[in-house]
């Protein structure tokens, strides 16, 4: 469902980890008011990931409007232009966090340097530039990711 701005989302929010501003496009105004894509199935899969991981998740990019998607490099069917998630790697062990997304219920993934993009639909994966070699170690030390992936 998408909104004009994050702050029409709905009132009975459930998502204890997240906020709809911080979902919402990241313009800052420049483009659009905050538009924001509500789908209460993906707000399920994030928060189910964020108590997976028992730490905090930091989501890079989520909803983008569709000139902020031209802006920032995304390609022009990207599914930001709906919803989706660069969540940050930082902390995190890559592994898990590629294998907690599949179990929460993602079932796209990029796999970047320093975030993994997850979004609902099935079965895409793909490798940011630069980033499949970095990724081809964590895969291979993680067995629940490489029987996944490869
Ligand atoms: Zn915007």
């Amino acid at each position: 469902m998408l909104l004009p701005s994050w702050t029409e989302a709905p009132a009975e929010w459930r998502w204890a980890n997240f906020t709809p501003g911080e979902l919402a496009c990241r313009c800052g105004g420049r483009f659009c008011g905050g538009e924001y894509w509500h789908d209460p199935v993906f707000l399920d899969a994030l928060q189910t990931l964020r108590e997976a991981m028992g730490a905090p998740v930091s989501v890079n990019s989520a909803h983008r409007y569709g000139l902020w998607n031209a802006h920032v490099g995304g390609a022009p069917a990207s599914q930001h232009k709906m919803i989706a998630a660069d969540i940050r790697i930082a902390c995190h062990d890559p592994g898990r966090l590629l294998a907690a997304g599949r179990e929460a219920g993602f079932g796209s993934f990029g796999l970047y340097r320093t975030f993994i993009h997850m979004d609902l639909r099935a079965g895409r994966r793909w490798f940011g530039a630069g980033a499949r070699s970095a990724w081809t170690g964590i895969l291979e030390t993680s067995g629940e990711a490489r029987r996944w992936w490869t």
